[in-house]
């Protein structure tokens, strides 16, 4: 357990958060005159800022009470407003496992916080010998644990990462924005046992709503309400709250979904390993697969000329491009370009 004053930014800790009249207000009014609003038209009041509808769902399907969720602009939000309630700028240092997720990275600096990056071992797992010092660090206040890891595809050991969750006494995020498309469970169920322990889950993958920018974390009550005091009041609009309650009444398209794109994962493998420029399919659980080719900047000039996009990877892990799963048609597109190098 760690004591949760100690690695909190103090003025962070001595804030309270933003509380409108509305939200002081817990009856139901006819009136509204308190938020300068327009009173005419259909989109001109204030969304909940609590999310009230859609914590509700969350609660229910996750099993994890309402005020143990935080719901965001996207995950991108989750990991920026932690840099905000746990680092102290020019002071504090995060610690990252690379390859991994370039988020980490653009936040730490637009925070002015130090990244130490850790390289993956061993098919790209945890070294945690390596790790060992970093533990005692009282600067380093975050680590970040992304599994499945973007661009490598696999899941991170799950005993790893409760090692960490016990021996580190700063904050764990675990991202889990993969997490539908893996074999494996997910941490949500550990936050009621480790009170450092961050999860966060977003609507842009599996849920398929990149486009309406909605991520969740979820953790102990006492770490939310931390998220409560420094979030933009109203930081997820009306529109992106209806897309995603509608998602959530809509779970078995959401399963269907999942289902087929697994599916197709499993049919562009078949297909890859057919090629000859492809060297290797690293092992996945998310939605993308890993490959190594003979030439990773070659292979994918060669494919942006023919107007099919994937993620050069190059620079990450040698000669390797990261695919997206897609749709049959943008599947079947991706093999027949790479056939006619
Ligand atoms: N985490 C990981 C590991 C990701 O790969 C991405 C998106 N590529 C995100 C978070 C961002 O998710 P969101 O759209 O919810 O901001």
């Amino acid at each position: 357990m760690i004591n949760l004053k100690n690695i909190v930014r103090n003025n962070i800790w001595n804030l309270k958060a933003y509380s409108s009249a509305r939200d002081e207000f817990k009856g139901t009014a006819d009136v509204f005159l308190d938020a300068n609003e327009n009173p005419f038209g259909t989109l001109n009041r204030y969304p909940d800022p609590q999310q009230k509808a859609i914590k509700d769902k969350l609660s229910a399907i996750k099993n994890v009470e309402t005020n143990q969720i935080f719901v965001g602009n996207g995950s991108d939000e989750v990991i920026d407003l932690a840099f905000r309630i746990f680092c102290e700028p020019g002071k504090d240092k995060v610690l990252t496992f690379s390859p991994t997720y370039g988020m980490y990275d653009v936040s730490a600096n637009i925070n002015n916080i130090e990244l130490i990056k850790q390289p993956l071992i061993n098919d790209f797992q945890i070294n945690l010998n390596q790790l060992q010092p970093y533990l005692d660090f009282e600067d380093v206040k975050i680590i970040f644990i992304c599994s499945p890891n973007n661009p490598t595809a696999n899941n991170l050991n799950p005993d790893d990462l409760k090692y960490i969750l016990e021996n580190f006494n700063g904050i764990v995020i675990v991202d889990e924005a993969y997490i539908d498309f893996s074999s494996q469970a997910s941490f949500i169920k550990n936050i009621n046992t480790y009170n450092n322990l961050i999860v966060s889950q977003t609507f842009s993958k599996a849920w398929g709503l990149a486009g309406v920018r909605v991520g969740v974390a979820y953790a102990s009550e006492a770490i939310i309400n931390l998220y409560n005091r420094v979030k933009p009041p109203y930081n997820v609009s009306t529109l992106n709250q209806e897309a995603v309650l509608n998602r959530l009444n809509n779970l078995e398209l959401v399963k269907a979904n999942i289902d087929t794109i697994l599916l197709e994962r499993t049919k562009l493998k078949e297909a890859l390993n057919k090629l000859s420029i492809v060297k290797k399919i690293y092992p996945t659980d998310a939605n993308f697969l890993l490959i190594e080719v003979d030439n990773a900047n070659k292979t994918y000039q060669y494919l942006i000329d023919k107007k099919v996009i994937v993620r050069n990877r190059n620079t990450q892990v040698d000669n390797c491009i990261r695919i997206t799963v897609g749709t049959p048609e943008e599947n079947k597109i991706l093999i027949d370009t790479l056939k006619s190098i």
